[in-house]
């Protein structure tokens, strides 16, 4: 018996501590990648874990139909802290069908078809989510998807001016993009793109999977752009670990949804993961703490690595160090030699997205680390 779509990395990991992991015979690694953002507040979190401990042993699962007290308190600190006037909640179980939902209520809400995405964009991998995604290596093969998806280049606000017409019913993109290459979008393009969606009548979707949870240096990318869109969605960082997403919506949305569902909607357990992750995040002032390293790191690996890379850019810790080179080799001599995981956006660009919690002892640890392997 054997998984096949995964090809595992050589380390096996048994244990995880704040920005730390431990393989089977004890050997510590800095963790970089958070797992893809997963662990904004680092491995094995106090608060989170023992918010689950509680729940599990209160009630594991009920039907979504029925209130249940944790789930209620999510919905409400989702609606309180996504910008005005956001403030209805959809929960289910992950970043792609966070995207999935929000295409859907783009569609019953406008009753129009057409989608705009952007090129480098990732949404996801189930057909709708990947039908706005860019990369055609990941569609190919099971084409055709859902169709009438337009895709113009990203930061670029005349090409999306032309784009979005009265038979749009949805945009969707990053607030910085991700998988395609960590690229910050200009607050004037988003801040256009909500101007001629609004006046199409189209829904604004932002896709915050990746850049959520006070990862860019606010909870939201929203907020910091001075932009409010329709719908934000979330997961990655949403359960410290544990598999939960969110499409955050304005009211004129989720009054005309439709007809979706999802049987394990917002389950009390992954909600307790949840709450506890958001009221963390917001009460410990992670999203500046983020902003403050953030830039700590962005400077000390701009100076240590100077000409020997092409670009060190980002937001926050969301982080992309342009190589010029191949990644996955810079990748694995960070994790063997130097016990530092990070991963790859693209070909060449070495991604960091560490928990928020690091300080400048870790960002210091990295930047010795990328040094020696770089220069
Ligand atoms: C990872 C990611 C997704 C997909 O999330 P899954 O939980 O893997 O389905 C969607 N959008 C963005 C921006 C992502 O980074």
């Amino acid at each position: 018996m054997s998984g096949f779509v995964f090809s595992e990395k050589p380390i096996q990991i048994a244990e995880g501590d704040g920005p730390y992991v431990y393989d089977d015979s004890g050997t510590e690694y800095l963790d970089m990648g958070a797992s893809y953002a997963c662990v904004p507040l680092g491995h094995d979190h106090d608060a989170v874990k023992s918010a689950v401990q509680d729940q599990l042993s209160k009630l594991t699962y009920v039907q979504a139909s029925y209130p249940v007290e944790v789930r209620t308190a999510l919905y409400e600190t989702l609606a309180d802290t996504a910008p005005d006037p956001i403030g209805k909640v959809w929960l289910c179980n992950s970043g792609t069908e966070a995207n999935e939902a929000a295409l859907k209520f783009a569609r019953s809400a406008t009753g129009r078809s057409k989608l705009v995405a952007t090129m480098q964009g990732f949404h996801g991998r189930t057909m709708g989510s990947l039908a706005t995604t860019w990369k055609s290596k990941y569609k190919k093969p099971y084409e055709p998807l859902i169709g009438d998806v337009e895709f113009v280049p990203y930061d670029d606000s005349e090409a999306m001016a032309e784009a979005v017409d009265e038979e749009t019913a949805g945009v969707i993109i990053e607030p910085v993009q991700g998988e395609g290459g960590i690229n910050p979008a200009s607050a004037e393009f988003l801040q256009h793109t909500r101007e001629v969606t609004e006046q199409a009548g189209a829904a604004l979707i932002f896709d915050e999977v990746q850049t959520g949870m006070g990862r860019t240096g606010s909870l939201w990318a929203a907020a910091e752009s001075g932009v409010s869109p329709d719908m934000i969605t979330a997961a990655k960082g949403l359960g410290n670990g544990l598999p939960v997403g969110a499409t955050l919506c304005r009211d004129w949305i989720a009054e005309n949804y439709g007809s979706h569902a999802s049987t394990f909607s917002g389950g009390p357990v992954i909600s307790a993961a949840a709450n506890a992750t958001v009221e963390t995040i917001v009460e410990e002032e992670i999203p500046s703490h983020a902003a403050d390293v953030g830039e700590y790191l962005r400077g000390q690996l701009r100076d240590a690595l100077g000409d020997d890379v092409r670009e060190v850019r980002g937001e926050g810790l969301m982080i992309g160090v342009e190589v010029g080179r191949g990644a996955n080799r810079v990748l694995k001599e960070l994790a063997m030699t130097h016990q530092v995981l990070a991963l790859p956006a693209g070909r060449t660009v070495v991604r960091l997205l560490p928990p928020l919690t690091i300080g400048e002892q870790e960002a210091d640890q990295v930047v010795e680390a990328m040094e020696a392997v770089i220069t």
